[in-house]
C-alpha cells in the first residue's frame, strides 16, 4: 500500500492513488491532502497531481449489485464542461472492462482520471493521467484512450510486467482491450478493427521489431510493444478459442494479481488452459522480427473440389526453432480460406498452415467452380498476402 500527503495552499486540490480527503495543516491557508492506495503499487505508478481541480463525479455499480464505487474526474474548471459526458462515459467502460476481465481491481477505493500538463495518458492506479490538450479539445473522440488507460488497471497495475522487456504484457493487453471495447459495444469486426487502426501492412513497419522490447530502452519501438502485442493477444484467441481466451486471462490475473508476470507465465497459463504447446506461437509472434509474407494460389480439381496452396515467402526465419520439438523455421497458423462462385456462393474453411508450401483442399462453392479466393477475410492474422492467383 502507499500513503501519499502533500500539503497545497487553500483552494488547490492535490490528487493521488486510493482514497483520499484535506485536512487543514499546521500553517496558515494551507491544507494537506492525504491519500491512501491498499493495494501494491509498483514504483513508477506513483502520481500526484496539484492545481485548482474542479471535480465530477460519477459512480459505478459492481457486477455483482452490491456495491457502488465513485468515479472522478479532477479537470480544470474551464475544462468542467465539456469533460462532464466523458466522465460519465467512464462508468460504462468500467462495466465493460469488468463484464471481460472480472471485477475492477480497486472497486474499494475509486476510479478517476485527473488532468495534467502532458500529452496523451498514464495509467497511475486509480488515477490516470489525461493530457490538458485533449480534455481540452472538446471535439475529440476520447473514448480508445480512455478504455486503454483503464484497461492498464487490470493490464499493468494489478498484474505488472516483471522486466521491462515484457513491456507488451502491459501495452498489447491495453491495445487489445480497445478491441475488445468496440467488439462488444458496436459489433465490430476485432480482426478488420487491428487491419485497418492498428496495423500499417508494411513487413518493416512499425510492427517490425520483435515484441520483445529492448530492456534499456522498452519504448523504442512503440508498434510493436503496442500494436503488435495487442495482435499477438487476437491471434493467441484464434488459436484457443473464445472461451479459453477469456478463462485464461481470468487465470492469468488471478494468479499474478497484485505481483508480476513474465511472457513465460503468460504462455504456462495457455499452454494449462488449452492443452496446447505455445513455444511456436510465443517464438514466432513474440520473440521474431516482421511477419509471415504469404502467396496463394487456387484450381478448380475433379470430384467438386478446388485445391488452395499456400506458400510462405518471407526472408526471415522463426527464432529458436527446436526442430526435435517439432517446431518449425517457417510460422504455423490457422487460416480462413474463402472461395467463391460466381454467383457469389462461398465454401469457408479454417485450415491449418504448419509448413513452408501447404495444399489445402475445399469443397466447390455451391458445387459450382471457384472464380476467386480471399485469404483470411476476417484480417485474424498479421501477415502480408502479395499474390493471390489462379494455378493451373
Ligand atoms: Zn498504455
Amino acid at each position: 500500500m502507499t500513503t501519499v500527503a502533500v500539503t497545497v495552499p487553500e483552494g488547490y486540490v492535490a490528487a493521488s492513488a486510493g482514497l483520499g480527503a484535506s485536512a487543514p495543516a499546521a500553517e496558515p491557508g494551507k491544507v494537506t491532502w492525504t491519500w491512501r492506495l491498499p493495494q501494491p503499487i509498483s514504483t513508477y505508478l506513483v502520481s500526484i497531481a496539484v492545481a485548482r481541480f474542479q471535480t465530477i463525479s460519477a459512480e459505478y455499480r459492481s457486477l455483482d449489485g452490491t456495491r457502488t464505487m465513485p468515479v472522478v474526474g479532477y479537470v480544470l474548471p474551464e475544462h468542467a464542461a465539456i469533460n462532464r459526458s466523458r466522465v460519465a462515459s467512464m462508468v460504462g467502460h468500467l462495466e465493460v472492462l469488468a463484464s471481460l476481465f472480472g471485477e475492477y481491481p480497486y472497486l474499494d477505493t475509486k476510479y478517476g482520471i485527473v488532468e495534467g500538463s502532458f500529452s496523451g495518458g498514464m495509467e497511475h492506479p486509480t488515477i490516470t493521467l489525461i493530457g490538458a490538450s485533449l480534455l481540452g479539445n472538446a471535439s475529440r473522440d476520447l473514448t480508445s484512450l480512455f478504455v486503454h488507460e483503464l484497461a492498464h488497471m487490470w493490464w499493468g497495475d494489478e498484474v505488472t510486467m516483471r522486466t521491462w522487456d515484457d513491456i507488451w504484457l502491459n501495452e498489447g493487453f491495453a491495445t487489445y482491450a480497445e478491441v475488445l471495447y468496440f467488439e462488444r459495444t458496436s459489433g465490430a469486426v476485432p480482426g478488420r478493427l487491428l487491419t485497418t487502426r492498428y496495423d500499417d501492412g508494411l513487413y518493416a513497419g512499425q510492427l517490425g521489431p520483435p515484441v520483445v522490447a529492448p530492456a534499456e530502452d522498452p519504448f523504442r519501438y512503440t508498434g510493436a510493444i503496442y500494436e503488435k502485442g495487442g495482435w499477438v493477444l487476437h491471434m493467441l484467441r484464434k488459436v484457443v478459442g473464445d472461451e479459453t481466451f477469456f478463462a485464461g486471462l481470468r487465470e492469468y490475473r488471478r494468479r499474478h494479481e497484485r505481483g508480476n508476470a513474465t511472457r513465460a507465465d503468460l504462455r504456462a497459463v495457455f499452454e494449462e488452459q488449452s492443452g496446447r504447446d505455445l513455444k511456436q506461437f510465443f517464438d514466432q509472434w513474440v520473440e521474431t522480427p516482421y511477419r509471415p509474407v504469404l502467396r496463394a494460389s487456387w484450381r478448380n480439381v475433379s470430384g467438386g473440389k478446388v485445391e488452395v496452396t499456400v506458400r510462405q515467402t518471407q526472408g526471415h526465419a522463426v527464432v529458436h526453432p527446436d526442430t526435435a520439438e517439432g517446431d518449425a523455421p517457417t510460422y504455423r497458423f490457422p487460416l480462413v480460406l474463402r472461395v467463391f462462385s460466381a454467383t457469389s456462393v462461398a465454401t469457408t474453411a479454417v485450415v491449418d498452415v504448419t509448413r513452408a508450401e501447404e495444399t489445402f483442399t475445399l469443397a466447390s462453392p455451391g458445387g459450382a467452380p471457384a472464380v476467386s479466393l480471399v485469404v483470411d477475410p476476417d484480417g485474424d492474422l498479421l501477415k502480408i498476402v502479395e499474390a493471390i492467383g489462379q494455378g493451373s
